[in-house]
């Protein structure tokens, strides 16, 4: 078997998938949950664009950094952690344009990555950022919680609920209306359209996420296990 060969036989037997959907739909716990299912890691780009040395470098430097170079740690970082997740990995931020479509597609045409799935969570706009602007944070222990859970768990008077701690449960200032909007507005204009092109060659799961985390878990359970086995 080419080496060539050896990698694409490879690739065939990992199962990635991309993960999208505005600020609220539950990202960030889809993607753990997709990931715990496929036993596979996950790429979540701000993450990873915010971890890069060589950006770090150009932005205290006062560069306004090219699409290029933003692109180049796009490209490295999923192959990197493709590499690192033999069984697949959940990519979450990318595509947000043309060309990191191209990047994703590279991947595949190079045997990095199998993506059986594209996964756009959606519902109704206002339920989510209702969700957003609840929720709080502890200032001390960091938990996060939401105005009615909170009550729920005895907090009174804005005081955190856990025992033995005295923080206090603030809003964090992305958790504003207008932040949220702004974020909102962004994936519309721009990962939106990118994602639903992608997935024009590939598969596409929508899941709605209005209902309780446990029918919407297994709702998405359901449709990946279909994908996976
Ligand atoms: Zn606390």
């Amino acid at each position: 078997m080419s080496v060539k060969t050896k990698e694409l036989y490879k690739a065939a037997s990992r199962r990635d998938f991309i993960i999208a959907g505005p600020q609220g739909t539950g990202k960030t716990d889809k993607s753990n949950l997709i990931a715990s299912i496929i036993q596979g890691g996950k790429f979540v780009c701000g993450d990873v664009v915010r971890a890069s040395p060589l950006l770090k470098k150009l932005s205290d430097d006062g560069s306004l950094v090219p699409d290029e170079i933003i692109n180049e740690i796009i490209y490295d970082g999923i192959k990197e952690s493709a590499l690192k997740n033999p069984n697949g990995i959940v990519i979450d931020g990318v595509p947000r344009t043309e060309s990191q479509i191209a990047i994703i597609k590279r991947l595949q045409k190079e045997g990095v990555l199998n993506i059986v799935g594209i996964v756009i969570l959606e519902g109704d706009i206002n339920k989510f950022k209702a969700r957003l602007e609840a929720r709080r944070t502890c200032d001390k222990c960091g938990i996060v919680t939401d105005v009615e859970d909170a009550k729920i768990k005895g907090s009174k008077d804005g005081k955190c609920f856990m025992t033995g701690c005295d923080g206090v449960l603030y809003q964090r200032v992305d958790d504003t209306p207008a932040s949220i909007q702004k974020r909102i507005n962004t994936y519309f204009e721009t990962t939106a359209p990118a994602t639903k092109k992608l997935a024009e060659d590939l598969v596409l799961i929508r899941q709605n996420t209005e209902a309780s985390k446990e029918i919407v878990n297994r709702e998405l359970t359901e449709k990946i296990k279909v994908l996976i086995y």
